[in-house]
C-alpha cells in the first residue's frame, strides 16, 4: 500500500534522553520514506518532557544522527515550521488547553490518591491475582469534597474516566487491532500542576501538528488504545497508526548494546558507512518480496510500502551489517572512498597533526600526513580488504610510516639459515634501489628468478620481504605494495 498522497504528515518523536538508536533510526527511516514518497511532510519533534532526563547535547545527537544517516526534515525545532514550536517542554500552554477540553467535556476527574494509596492497591491486586488497574475510587467524590480539597492545597492528578467497550484501530502493519478497555482502569492525563503526560502530550501535539500516519515501534501499542479514545473525547480524527515490530538480539531478547544496539554515533564511529546502515536498517522489519538485497536510499523512497513491513520480530544481526558495510566499501568509487576515508581518519587522530602528538582516537600510533595521491594509492590496495573505515588504520598505516617495525621471526625465510635469508633481503633492497617498481611485471620477474636463483619456492622468499617492507604477514599483494611503496 503506497502511503495516501497529497497531504501527508509523518513525524519522528524522539525523546532526547540518550544518542539515536538502530530502533530509532529504523522508525524514522520508515517515516521519511513514506513521507518522501509521497511528496508529504516529515516532522522532526523532540519530546523533551522528561525534564530530569533530557540533555541538551542528546538533542544535538538526534540531529546528527539522522543528518549522516540523510534523513531531512521539514520541519523541527532547529528549522522550524508552521506548527511549532517542535520542543514538546514549549508547547506546555498548548496542552492545557487541550486538558481544558477534556475537562470542559467532563472526561477527566481530579484524582487525589497518593502514591502509597495507588501501591497498595497494585499489591491488592496482584494478592487477588487480578490485572492491576485503578480502583476508580475518585471518580465517585463530590464536586464539592474535591473542590474543598483542592482549596485545601491537596495535589490532584488528572484522570481519565475510561468508558468499558472494545477500542479497536486499523493498524497499517497488522491491520485490526482490538482491546478490552474494562481491563484498564481510569488512567492519568495530567500531572497535579497541570503538565501532560506523555501518552497525553503525543495525542495533543500529533493533533496540532496535523500528523496523518503515526508510524512506531510496536512496544507502542498499547499506547496508542488509549491515546484512540482520548482522541474520540476530543473529537479529533484519528490519525492512521502503524506499528513496527521489535528488533531482538539472537536469543529473541530485547536489544542490547552487546548485541550491537549501539547509538548512530557510534556506527559513524565505528566506520560504518551510512548507506550500508539505511540499507540493513530498511531490510530490518521490512522485504521487497523478492530477493533484492541492495537498496540506495533513492531506491528505497521507490519501493518502500507499509504493507511490506514485516509481521513479526526482526532479529538483530551484526555480521549482516558487516556484510553490507563491506559491499558498499567496495561499491564505492575510489575518490569518494578515499574522500571519506581521509575525513574519517582525520577526524580520529590518524594523521600527527604539524605540532606533534594527538589524541588518536584509534588504538594505533598517529602517522605522518601522506600526500591525497599517494594516500588513494594506497588506499585502492585496500578496498577490497576492509569492511569498515575503522578497519583502516590497522592495514594501512605502514604505507605512511618512516619506519615499520618487522617481526624477526618472518624476516627468516621458511626453513632456511637467518644468513641466508639477510643475503637475499640484502639483494632485493639492492635491486630496488635500482629500479622503477612500478612496473610491476619486471618486480616479479626479478624476484622469481631470485627465488629459482636461490632455489626457494617463490613463497618462501616473498614473506621475508613482506615483513621487512610493510611490518605485516597479510598484505595486498606484494608487488602492487612495493610498486605503491616505492
Ligand atoms: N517520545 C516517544 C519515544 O521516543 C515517541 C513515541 C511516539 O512516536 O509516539 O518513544
Amino acid at each position: 500500500m503506497a502511503a495516501d498522497s497529497g497531504a501527508a504528515r509523518y513525524r519522528i518523536a524522539p525523546s532526547p534522553t540518550g544518542s539515536i538508536h538502530v530502533g530509532t533510526a529504523r522508525t524514522a527511516l520508515y517515516n521519511w520514506l513514506l513521507a518522501r514518497q509521497s511528496g508529504g511532510t516529515f516532522v522532526l519533534r523532540v519530546e523533551d518532557t522528561a525534564r530530569d532526563r533530557n540533555r541538551p547535547e542528546f538533542e544535538q545527537a538526534i540531529y546528527a544522527g539522522l543528518a549522516w544517516l540523510g534523513l531531512d526534515w521539514d520541519e523541527g525545532p532547529d528549522v522550524g515550521g508552521e506548527y511549532g514550536p517542535y520542543r514538546q517542554s514549549e508547547r506546555l500552554k498548548i496542552h492545557r488547553r487541550h486538558l481544558q477540553r477534556l475537562i470542559d467535556r467532563g472526561h477527566v476527574y481530579r484524582c487525589f490518591c497518593s502514591r502509597e494509596q495507588l501501591a497498595e492497591e497494585r499489591k491488592a491486586a496482584q494478592r487477588a491475582k487480578t490485572p492491576p488497574r485503578y480502583s476508580g475510587r475518585c471518580r465517585k467524590l463530590s464536586e464539592t469534597e474535591v473542590r474543598s480539597r483542592l482549596d485545601a492545597g491537596e495535589p490532584a492528578s488528572y484522570r481519565f474516566k475510561v468508558a468499558a467497550g472494545n477500542v479497536e484501530f486499523d493498524d497499517l502493519v497488522l491491520g485490526i487491532l482490538r482491546e478490552d478497555s474494562g481491563l484498564w482502569g481510569d488512567f492519568i492525563v495530567a500531572r497535579s500542576d497541570g503538565s501532560p503526560v506523555y501518552n497525553f502530550a503525543v495525542v495533543a501535539d500529533d493533533h496540532d501538528m496535523a500528523i496523518t500516519h503515526v508510524l512506531r515501534g510496536a512496544d507502542h501499542i498499547s499506547n496508542t488504545f488509549k491515546q484512540v479514545v482520548m482522541y474520540e473525547a476530543l473529537s479529533w480524527e484519528l490519525p492512521r497508526f502503524g506499528h513496527i515490530p521489535l528488533t531482538l538480539n539472537a536469543k529473541r531478547q530485547k536489544l542490547s548494546k552487546r548485541d550491537g544496539s549501539v547509538s548512530i554515533q557510534e556506527y559513524r564511529d565505528l566506520g560504518y558507512l551510512p548507506e550500508a546502515v539505511n540499507n540493513f536498517i530498511a531490510l530490518l522489519g521490512w522485504n521487497p518480496g523478492d530477493e533484492r538485497e541492495f537498496f540506495s536510499l533513492q531506491e528505497l523512497v521507490g519501493e518502500f510500502s507499509a504493507d511490506r513491513i514485516n509481521r513479526a520480530n526482526a532479529i538483530f544481526d551484526q555480521e549482516r551489517l558487516d556484510w553490507f558495510s563491506g559491499n558498499y566499501v567496495r561499491g564505492l568509487p575510489l575518490s569518494e572512498l578515499s574522500r571519506r576515508a581521509w575525513e574519517y581518519l582525520e577526524d580520529h587522530g590518524f594523521f600527527l597533526p604539524p605540532n606533534g602528538t594527538s589524541d588518536s582516537g584509534l588504538d594505533i600510533e598517529p602517522v605522518g600526513r601522506p600526500s591525497r595521491d599517494y594516500f588513494e594509492s594506497a588506499l585502492a590496495l585496500e578496498q577490497e580488504r576492509i569492511r569498515r573505515l575503522s578497519d583502516l588504520p590497522g592495514v594501512i598505516s605502514f604505507f605512511f610510516r618512516e619506519k615499520v617495525d618487522p617481526d624477526p621471526k618472518f624476516l627468516v625465510a621458511r626453513r632456511q639459515s637467518p644468513e641466508a635469508s639477510a643475503d637475499a633481503l640484502a639483494k632485493v633492497a639492492d635491486w630496488t634501489d635500482q629500479n622503477d617498481l612500478t612496473d610491476q611485471s619486471s618486480t616479479e620477474r626479478f624476484l622469481r628468478g631470485l627465488a629459482d636463483e636461490l632455489g626457494w619456492k617463490a613463497g618462501v622468499l616473498f614473506m621475508p620481504i613482506r615483513m621487512a617492507i610493510t611490518g605485516s604477514r597479510a598484505t595486498p599483494p606484494l608487488f602492487a605494495t612495493m610498486a605503491v611503496l616505492g
